[in-house]
């Protein structure tokens, strides 16, 4: 049978307590210490800057994850996507103490696109930075929406405009003029620490300002974006792992109008497609992951492509799931309301479906 083989190893039987993380919209600090000693955040960071072929092992973590919390797998994305921007500009010759705390998976990073008036359309961002009263000082103002981890963030990455340039401006934690508050009643990724922030005269110095003068900039950002959508197409196949064992398991065990439910057509019908679209997206994501080691020309058009087609798989999925658990999918901290609650989420972030489709479906062409 088509398999990630999550069974054969216990290496992440830490995150078995996730559903209580989401009931109490925390992960506990031993999570990310958990993380960094198995060598996880370590992988992210090696992938970020493409230094090591850490592909299959990576994808194998992001698959373990997923499948058993989406909150968990968005702060591993988000500072996957960080770390991306931050190699390509902070150099280890730096030695620079932020790099060290990064490099190592003791400080999370958050990284800010999202404004109110700019989701997919980041070309509309309106935080930026005007000269401030010192030479060398800048002032930031503005706000970011929906930044995954900000509320466990060490650091952020806020996307921004300066003059006629965008770029990054990385700032500390409790930076004056930064005001970081949680995103309130959230139905889904409830442990992800979702955060909007809001920057008033903040200020910045130079050396926190990464990228406004390189005209490779969108390169940066693009594979910042590419890697997002790396873990979300893996994080899909392994909720989807999810979806089938809670199904077949499920299928066994209920009983309706004198038999088991697995001996009725209908169910065997919603358990095939349930195990054709993982099997589907697994086989997408492993001819991703090759072709990232395999550093293919084609590795970023495949990496779209996983991401739209797992995450409307799992979407797919989830319904199916909730089709057969009935009324119990809809009962708040069990495991299946939650993957039905946190698998749409995956056809929002790092493009939307629908502008995802816009630039799959555009030849040669960028979105306009
Ligand atoms: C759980 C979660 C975590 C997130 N984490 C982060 C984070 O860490 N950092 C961050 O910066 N952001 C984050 N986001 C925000 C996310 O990146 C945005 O939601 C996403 O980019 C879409 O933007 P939007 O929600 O404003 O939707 P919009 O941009 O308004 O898009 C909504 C819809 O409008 C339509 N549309 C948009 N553009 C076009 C077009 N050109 N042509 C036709 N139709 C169009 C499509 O139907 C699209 O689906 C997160 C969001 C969620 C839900």
């Amino acid at each position: 049978m088509e398999n990630i083989s999550h069974s054969k190893t216990d290496k992440f039987s830490f995150l078995a307590d996730s559903l209580k993380w989401d009931k109490e919209k925390v992960i506990p600090p031993e999570v990310f210490s958990k993380l960094m000693e198995i060598g996880t955040l370590r992988r992210c960071v090696s992938a970020a800057s493409e230094r090591e072929n850490v592909w299959d092992e990576l994808s194998y973590d992001l698959s373990c994850i997923g499948k058993e919390s989406a909150s968990l797998l968005s702060l591993i994305i988000v500072n996957l996507m960080a770390s991306t921007v931050i190699s390509k500009y902070v150099q280890p010759s730096d030695n620079m103490p932020l790099l060290q705390g990064i490099e190592s998976g003791e400080n999370l990073v958050a990284i800010g696109f999202s404004e109110e008036g700019a989701g997919s359309d980041l070309g509309a961002i309106e935080t930026s930075l005007s000269k401030g009263t010192r030479k060398g000082e800048f002032l930031l103002n503005g706000g970011k929406k929906w930044i995954s981890g900000a509320m466990y963030a060490d650091h952020f990455l806020v996307y921004a405009r300066h003059e006629s340039e965008v770029g990054f401006v990385l700032l500390k934690k409790d930076s004056p003029g930064m005001t970081v508050e949680p995103c309130a009643n959230l139905s889904a990724f409830k442990a992800a620490g979702l955060g909007n922030l809001s920057f008033e005269d903040c200020r910045v110095s130079e050396e926190q300002m990464l990228g406004f003068t390189d005209k490779m900039l969108s390169a940066a950002s693009s594979l910042a974006l590419q890697l997002g959508r790396f873990a979300v197409a893996w994080g899909s196949v392994g909720m989807q792992s999810k979806c089938c064992e809670l199904a077949f398991q499920r299928s066994l065990h209920r009983k309706v109008f004198g038999s088991s439910l697995h001996k009725k057509d209908l169910n065997r019908r919603k358990l095939a497609l349930m195990r054709t679209n993982y099997a589907l997206s697994l086989a997408i994501s492993q001819k991703m992951t090759n072709a990232w080691i395999e550093s293919d020309m084609n590795k970023h058009n495949l990496t779209l492509i996983a991401k739209y087609s797992c995450a409307r798989h799992v979407k797919e999925t989830s319904d199916l799931l909730a089709q057969i658990y009935g009324a119990l999918s809809f009962q708040d901290n069990n495991q299946v309301n939650q993957i039905v609650r946190d698998a749409p989420v995956f056809s929002t972030i790092e493009g939307t479906a629908e502008v995802v489709e816009l630039v799959i479906g555009t030849p040669y062409g960028a979105l306009t």
